[in-house]
C-alpha cells in the first residue's frame, strides 16, 4: 500500500486551476480528482471515491468553499498528500442554495485532514480574503492563503500586526479571563473592522473568544492590538476604550475576591494527626460532612454519522436552545446572587458564538462523524488545549467551556447531558468532583451540600466565585487523589487553608464545630430570630417575604424566615423549559406553591417577558430597544393567548383556597390597568372563582408619578427597584460598566418611592418593594422609613434584613429616610449608613 508522505500538505502550482468552468458539482469533483491523479497524488479510482463520499455526506463547508475528498476506506488510493483547487468565479451550485467558488479536492491521510481544515477555518473566518480568492488572477495568492499554518508562525518571527496599532500592558489582576474577554469580543465585533490581539508570536482575532483565551494573557503581559478596515483608527480607539475601561472593574473584583477569600477565618487546626489532602483555598470557612464523589459525567458518546445538512441544522437548534437556557440561568442567577455572578453565563453564551468551535465540529462532521461525537471532540480539543497551557487562568476557563459543551450535548441528546447531582445522598455532603461546572454550582441545594472540593480548577474559576457567593467553603486543584476517596468518608473541609481533613476523631469534630459556631456567632444571632416578625423597637411591623419562582424553593425560603412570597416571577416557567407551559401545567405549579406556603400569602406576577427576558420559542419580533419595547403588561395586552391561560390557571388555583394575589409588571398607564382588570374579572366570572387582590409593579417612572391615579384601580403596589432604577437613571440594568452608577439609593429613586407610598396611603393601599434594594439591610431600613409595608427578597437576605429592622425604631427610620430623600447624591445617602448602625447596635448588643 502506498504510504502518504509525512511532509506538510504541498500545493503545487499545477494543482490550482483559475477560472475553472465545470458544468456542475459532479464535473467539479471529477476535475479536482483528475488534477490530483495527474499530479501523482492519488491512484485512479480516487475521483470516483470522492463522488461516493459526496453521496454519503455533504462536503460544502460554507462561505463558498467545498472540500470534496475520498471515502475513509479508500485512503489506500492516496499516494501522497495534495490539494487540488478549482477557482469557479461564477460559482456552481453544490446543493440547493449553496454556491461554491472554491472547490478544494483533498487527498490526505486522516490526520492531515484536520490540519487542512484548520487552515480553511482561518479562511472561513476571514470573508474579505476569501472573496479576493474567488476572483484573483494570481494563483500564488491562493497557494499562500491555503498553504500557511495559522498558529505556526516560525519561532522568533512575530505575527504581522495590522495597519493601525497600539501596545497595552494587561493590568487585569486575574488576566484576560472569560468575562472581560467576552467584552473584548463584543467591542471588536461592534467596530465592524478586523481587530487582532498579539502577544509575542501568538495572535488572535479579537472577535473570536476561544482564540483570545488561548493567548493565556496574564497581568503584566504586553500585547499589541491592531486593526484594519474602514476607519480602522477610530475602531481601534473604541477598542482601546473598551479594553482599558474594564481595568477598574477587574481590579475591584479581584480585590473583593481576595478580601472575601481572606475574610473571617483564621487557622483552625485539628488536634489529632489526620490525613489531610491539600488543595488551593477557594472559599473560606469550615464544613463538616460526608464525602460524596461525583461520578465522572463522561458517558460514552456514540458516533452515529448523519447527513451534514441535518447535523448542521440540529447543531444550530441545540445551540439556540442552550443560549435560551443560559439566558434564563443568567437572569435567575442575577436575581438570586447578583449581576456579577450572572455575567458568567453571558460569558458562556459568548463561547457558543465562537467560530472555532462550530467550525471544528462541522469539520469533524464533514469527515463523516456523528453530531454529538463531533461536538464533544471539538469541545474537548479546545478545552484540553486551554488546560494544557499550564496557565491557571486558562485552566479555569476549560471548565467553563466543558460546562457549555455539556449543555449543548444535552440538547443534542438528553441522554448525554451527564450530571449526577440529582442523586445526592442526604446531607450534609462535601461534594467532591473532577471539576464542577458553574451552572452546577449555582444550582446546588444548600440544604444538602455544605462544602466543595474539586480535583481541578483554580481559585479564580467561576465555580470558586459562586461558592464564595453561596457561602460554601471550597477548595480547588486538590488533584485526582480526591476522586479516589471512599464515598461516605467523614471529613472536615477547611476552605480557608485549602485542606480536606479525613476521618476526624470526635475531639476534632467537636473542636471544628465549636470554631464554626464562634465564627458564625453574628450570623447565628440573626438566623436564630429569622422566624420572628420584623417588629421595630417601637412596635412597627414590616412584612418580610421571599422572591422565589418554584414550589420546591419554598421550604428553604420559609426556613430563612419568609412570611410569604412577595414575588413569584412566572416568566421563568417559560424561560427554563424551551416551551410554553399550558394552563394545566401552570395551575399545578401555582397550587403546589400555595400548598408549600401553608397558608402564607403568595403574590404571583403575570408574565414579564421582553426586555432582558427574551423567550426564543415565542418568536417575538426583534426590537431595537427591547427594554423600551413590548414588555410585561404591554405584551400581555397584545397576546391574549399568553394572558388568558395564565389568568385561568391563577383563578383556578385561588379557587382551591389560599391567599393568592395577582400582580402585573411594567404598567405605565391607567388604561392598561383597566384593561388587565377587565380580563381578570371576565375570567374570574367565567370560572366562578373568588375575587383576589390585583396589584401592579411600580417600575416605570410614569407609574410612580401617577400612583394616585393608579391607586384607584389596584389593591396594592410593589416597587421593582431594579427596573425603576434603570428607567429613572436611564442606565441599562445589564450594562456592567455603569453598574456602580445604577444605584437604587440614588435620591431620585428614593423620592419616587416616597411619592408612591404617599399616594397609595391617601387611597388606603399598601406598598411593597420586591426589587434588589429590599434585600440590602441599609436599603430595607430606608424603605421601611419611607413607609413601605412589605419587603420581598432573596431568601438568604431575610435574616439580616429582619435583624436590622428589629434593632431600629420607626421614628429613627423615618428620620433617616427623610434625610436620604433630601440628599443630593447616592454617595451622600450611603454616608448615612453609620447612623443606622449606631441606632441598631445597642439593640444587637442587648440581644447578644
Ligand atoms: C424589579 O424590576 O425590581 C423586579 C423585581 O422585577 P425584575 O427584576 O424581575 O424585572
Ligand atoms: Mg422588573
Amino acid at each position: 500500500m502506498a504510504q502518504p508522505a509525512a511532509s506538510p500538505m504541498p500545493i503545487a502550482r499545477e494543482l490550482v486551476r483559475l477560472d475553472a468552468r465545470p458544468a456542475g458539482k459532479a464535473a467539479a469533483i471529477a476535475e479536482a480528482g483528475q488534477l490530483l491523479a495527474a499530479a501523482g497524488c492519488v491512484d485512479a479510482g480516487y475521483a470516483e471515491s470522492m463522488g461516493r463520499r459526496e453521496q454519503a455526506a455533504n462536503t460544502f463547508l460554507g462561505h463558498g468553499v467545498a472540500i470534496p475528498h475520498g471515502m475513509g476506506e479508500d485512503r489506500g488510493l492516496v499516494r501522497r498528500n495534495g490539494l487540488a483547487i478549482l477557482q469557479v468565479r461564477d460559482g456552481i451550485e453544490w446543493n440547493p442554495g449553496q454556491i461554491a467558488h472554491l472547490v478544494i479536492g483533498i487527498a490526505a491521510a486522516s490526520d492531515e485532514h484536520i490540519a487542512i481544515l484548520r487552515r480553511l477555518t482561518r479562511l472561513l473566518n476571514d470573508p474579505a480574503t476569501l472573496q479576493r480568492l474567488f476572483t484573483t488572477e494570481d494563483p500564488e495568492a491562493i497557494i499562500a492563503a491555503l498553504g500557511a499554518e495559522p498558529a505556526a508562525a516560525p519561532p522568533g518571527v512575530p505575527a504581522n500586526d495590522l495597519a493601525e496599532r497600539f501596545d497595552w500592558v494587561v493590568d487585569y489582576p486575574t488576566g484576560l479571563h472569560a468575562r472581560p474577554a467576552t467584552r473584548w469580543v463584543e467591542a471588536a465585533r461592534a467596530t465592524g473592522c478586523r481587530i487582532q490581539v498579539r502577544h509575542g508570536e501568538q495572535a488572535a482575532d479579537a472577535a473570536a473568544l476561544v482564540g483570545l483565551l488561548q493567548l493565556g494573557l496574564r497581568a503584566g503581559d504586553r500585547v499589541t492590538v491592531s486593526a484594519e478596515g474602514r476607519d480602522a483608527a477610530a475602531a481601534l480607539a473604541r477598542m482601546r476604550a473598551a479594553i482599558t475601561g474594564l481595568s477598574a472593574q477587574e481590579k475591584a473584583d479581584a480585590a473583593l475576591a481576595a478580601q472575601r477569600a481572606a475574610a473571617p477565618v483564621r487557622g483552625w487546626e485539628p488536634a489529632g494527626r489526620l490525613v489531610s489532602l491539600p488543595g488551593i483555598a477557594a472559599s473560606p470557612g469550615l464544613a463538616i460532612g460526608r464525602v460524596h464523589v461525583l461520578a465522572d459525567a463522561e458517558a460514552a458518546i456514540p458516533d452515529t454519522p448523519l447527513p451534514l445538512a441535518e447535523g448542521g441544522a440540529r447543531l444550530e437548534a441545540a445551540i439556540r436552545a442552550t443560549r435560551a437556557q443560559l439566558t434564563a440561568l443568567e437572569d435567575d442567577t442575577a436575581r438570586r446572587l447578583g449581576p456579577g455572578e450572572a455575567a458568567i453565563f453571558r460569558a458562556h453564551a459568548g463561547l457558543l458564538d465562537d467560530p472555532d468551535l462550530i467550525t471544528l465540529t462541522c469539520q469533524l462532521m464533514v469527515e463523516g462523524h456523528g453530531l454529538a461525537w463531533s461536538w464533544h471532540q471539538a469541545v474537548e480539543r479546545v478545552a484540553g488545549g486551554l488546560a494544557a497551557l499550564g496557565n491557571p487562568v486558562l485552566a479555569g476557563r476549560a471548565a467553563d467551556l466543558r460546562d457549555v459543551g455539556r449543555r449543548v450535548l444535552g440538547q443534542i441528546d438528553p441522554a448525554l447531558a451527564g450530571g449526577t447531582l440529582s442523586d445526592l445522598p442526604e446531607g450534609p455532603v462535601i461534594l467532591v468532583a473532577e471539576d464542577l461546572a458553574p451552572s452546577d454550582t449555582a444550582g446546588l441545594d444548600p440544604a444538602k451540600v455544605v462544602g466543595l472540593a474539586t480535583a481541578a480548577g483554580g481559585p479564580t474559576s467561576h465555580t470558586a466565585i459562586l461558592a464564595r457567593t453561596l457561602g460554601l467553603p471550597a477548595l480547588v486543584a486538590g488533584g485526582r487523589a480526591l476522586l479516589d476517596l471512599r464515598p461516605g468518608t467523614q471529613a472536615v473541609l477547611d476552605g480557608s487553608a485549602g485542606l480536606l481533613h479525613l476521618d476526624p476523631g470526635e475531639a476534632d469534630l467537636a473542636a471544628a464545630r465549636a470554631w464554626m459556631e464562634a465564627q458564625q456567632e453574628q450570623r447565628a444571632r440573626e438566623a436564630a430570630r429569622r422566624a420572628e416578625p420584623a417588629v421595630t423597637r417601637d412596635g412597627h411591623r414590616v412584612e418580610v417575604a421571599a422572591n422565589i419562582n418554584l414550589p420546591d424553593q419554598a421550604d428553604f425560603a420559609l426556613a430563612q424566615g419568609a412570611e410569604g412570597v412577595g414575588l413569584m416571577r412566572t416568566e421563568f416557567l417559560f424561560l427554563e423549559r424551551g416551551e410554553t407551559p399550558d394552563e394545566e401545567d401552570q395551575h399545578r405549579i401555582y397550587r403546589a406553591m400555595l400548598e408549600a406556603l401553608q397558608g402564607r400569602p403568595l403574590i404571583v406576577r403575570a408574565l414579564d417577558i421582553g426586555g432582558d427576558k427574551q423567550v426564543p420559542h415565542l418568536r417575538l419580533p426583534v426590537e431595537a430597544n427591547p427594554f423600551l419595547g413590548v414588555r410585561g403588561a404591554r405584551l400581555l395586552l397584545r397576546r391574549p393567548d399568553l394572558l388568558e391561560p395564565q389568568l385561568r390557571a391563577l383563578y383556578r388555583a385561588a379557587a382551591g383556597g389560599g391567599p393568592l394575589s395577582i400582580m402585573f409588571p411594567m404598567v405605565t398607564s391607567v388604561p392598561e390597568v383597566i384593561a388587565l382588570r377587565a380580563a381578570c374579572e371576565r375570567i374570574r366570572a367565567e370560572l366562578g372563582a373568588p375575587e383576589v387582590p390585583v396589584g401592579i409593579m411600580v417600575e416605570v417612572p410614569a407609574a410612580a408619578v401617577q400612583a394616585d391615579a393608579l391607586a384607584k384601580h389596584v389593591d396594592f403596589f410593589s416597587v421593582g427597584t431594579n427596573d425603576l432604577t434603570q428607567y429613572v437613571l436611564a442606565i441599562d440594568r445589564q450594562n456592567p460598566e455603569l453598574a456602580p452608577e445604577a444605584d437604587s439609593l440614588h435620591p431620585a429613586v428614593l423620592r419616587l418611592i416616597a411619592q408612591t407610598v404617599e399616594a397609595a396611603t391617601r387611597h388606603g393601599r399598601w406598598v411593597g418593594v420586591c426589587g434588589g434594594l429590599a434585600g440590602e439591610p441599609f436599603g430595607a431600613a430606608l424603605l421601611a422609613g419611607l413607609g413601605v409595608a412589605e419587603l420581598s427578597m432573596t431568601p438568604r437576605d431575610i435574616p439580616a434584613v429582619k435583624s436590622v429592622l428589629r434593632g431600629a425604631t420607626l421614628a429613627g427610620l423615618r428620620d433617616l429616610a427623610a434625610r436620604a430623600t433630601a440628599c443630593g447624591t447616592a454617595a451622600e445617602v450611603k454616608a448615612l449608613e453609620p447612623e443606622l448602625l449606631a441606632m441598631t447596635r445597642p439593640a444587637a448588643q442587648e440581644a447578644a
